[in-house]
C-alpha cells in the first residue's frame, strides 16, 4: 500500500512573498510552495495537503490554533503514516512543545519545518528543509515509523520539539536543543540516534484542553516590588513562570520571597525555570533557591521556556486538583525534561 504523508501548511517565511516589490514579507498560499518544488512529485509517497485558508506569520500563533492543528492530526491520525507541519520559525518551538503535551502517547512522526528564506528566493533553505522533513516523516524500521514524536527538522539537525528553542534569527541552523542531543543528523545520510528517540507504551490519548491564565516573571538586578503587583490576588493567575538565575536562584530580598509566598499561597502554581539555556534548575544547591523549594515553588529542571509555558497550560487545562497539577508538572510527560533529584 502506498505510504501517505499529510503536510499541514500554517504559514511562515517558507511560503511568504513580498507584499509589493521591495515591501514586507507576508504569508502566501501553498501554491507558492508547490510552484517552486517540482521535487514533491518525485517522492514515492502519496502527499496530501491541508492548508490554513489564511496562512499566518507565526508571531500570530495562538493556543486556539494549536488546538485546531492538534484536531486536524487527531482526525486524520489513522489515515497517514506521518505528518509534516510547515510553520514560521518565530514560534515553532512553542507550537511543537504544545503539541507534544496535547498529543499524549503519539506513535507517529509529527515533523515541523519552515525556513529562514522564502521558497522563491534563490538561496532558500526551504526546499531542503521541506524535502528532508518529508523523508524523515516517511522513514520506517520494520514497517513502523522511526520517529514517533514531535520533532523539528531544520538545517542539519532533527531535534525533539519540546527541547528546542529558536536561537538565531538569521542562521540556517536556527534551532538548538541545549539539554538533549539531536534525534538525527542531517547530512549525506539521515543518521538517526535510535537510543534517544521517544517510545511511549501508553495508548494515543489526546488531551487538547489548555489553560492560558498564566503569568511570567523574569528576575533581574534592580527588580522592584511593583513587578509583583501584577501577580497578586486581585488578579490571580493559575500558573506563573518564574525565570531565575543559574540553577534557579533569586536575590535575597525579603519582599520578593514574601510576595512569591503570597502568590503561591493564593493558589497560583509557580514553576521555576532558568534564564540559562543550558543546564538545570536545582533548588537545593544554593541558599538563594532553597527558600523557593521550601515554599513549594516547583522546579522546572532543564525545561526550555517554551516547554515550561506550554506544559503549564496543558497541566492546568486538564487537571483541577492542585496536588495532581504539581505531580504532573514534576513528571516527564513527553521527553521534555531530565529530573536530577540527586544533584547536589
Ligand atoms: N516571522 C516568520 C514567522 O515566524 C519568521 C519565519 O518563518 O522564519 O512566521
Amino acid at each position: 500500500m502506498e505510504k501517505k504523508i499529510l503536510i499541514i501548511y500554517t504559514g511562515g517565511t517558507i511560503g511568504m512573498t513580498e507584499e509589493f516589490p521591495g515591501g514586507p514579507l507576508i504569508p502566501f498560499d501553498f501554491y507558492n510552495i508547490v510552484q517552486h518544488l517540482p521535487e514533491l512529485q518525485r517522492f514515492d509517497l502519496k502527499i496530501d495537503v491541508a492548508a490554513f485558508p489564511n496562512p499566518i506569520d507565526s508571531s500570530d500563533m495562538q493556543p486556539e490554533i494549536w488546538q485546531n492543528l492538534a484536531e486536524i492530526i487527531v482526525q486524520s491520525y489513522d489515515d497517514y503514516f506521518g505528518f509534516v507541519i510547515l510553520h514560521g520559525t518565530d514560534t515553532m518551538a512553542y507550537t511543537a512543545s504544545a503539541l507534544s503535551f496535547m498529543l499524549q502517547g503519539i506513535k507517529k512522526p509529527i515533523i515541523f519545518t519552515g525556513s529562514q528564506l522564502p521558497i522563491g528566493k534563490i538561496r532558500t533553505d526551504g526546499k531542503e528543509n521541506l524535502i528532508t522533513a518529508i523523508e524523515i516523516a516517511a522513514s520506517e524500521f520494520q514497517q513502523k515509523p522511526i520517529i514517533q514524536e514531535i520533532a523539528i527538522c531544520f538545517g542539519s539537525k532533527l531535534l525533539r520539539g519540546n527541547r528546542t528553542y529558536k536561537h538565531s534569527a538569521e542562521g540556517f541552523d536556527a534551532f538548538e536543543s541545549p539539554n538533549y542531543f539531536p534525534l538525527a543528523e542531517i547530512g549525506v545520510h539521515l543518521q538517526f540516534h535510535h537510543g534517544l528517540l521517544l517510545r511511549n507504551d501508553n495508548p494515543f490519548q489526546p488531551q487538547l484542553k489548555l489553560n492560558t491564565n498564566i503569568g511570567w516573571l523574569k528576575i533581574f538586578p534592580g527588580i522592584n516590588p511593583n513587578s509583583l503587583n501584577n501577580f497578586k490576588s486581585n488578579h490571580r493567575y493559575d500558573g506563573l513562570i518564574l525565570e531565575t538565575y543559574g540553577n534557579g536562584n533569586i536575590p535575597q530580598l525579603p519582599w520578593l520571597i514574601q510576595g512569591l509566598n503570597e502568590i503561591h499561597d493564593s493558589g497560583t502554581i509557580i514553576l521555576n525555570i532558568s534564564q540559562c539555556t543550558q543546564g538545570s534548575v536545582n533548588q537545593n544547591l544554593y541558599k538563594n533557591a532553597k527558600e523557593l523549594e521550601d515554599s513549594g515553588i516547583l522546579s522546572g529542571w532543564d525545561l526550555t521556556a517554551e516547554a515550561a509555558v506550554t506544559k503549564l497550560m496543558h497541566v492546568l487545562g486538564n487537571h483541577s486538583d492542585q496536588k495532581t497539577r504539581s505531580i504532573q508538572l514534576q513528571e516527564n510527560l513527553a521527553g521534555e525534561m531530565t529530573i536530577k533529584r540527586d544533584l547536589h
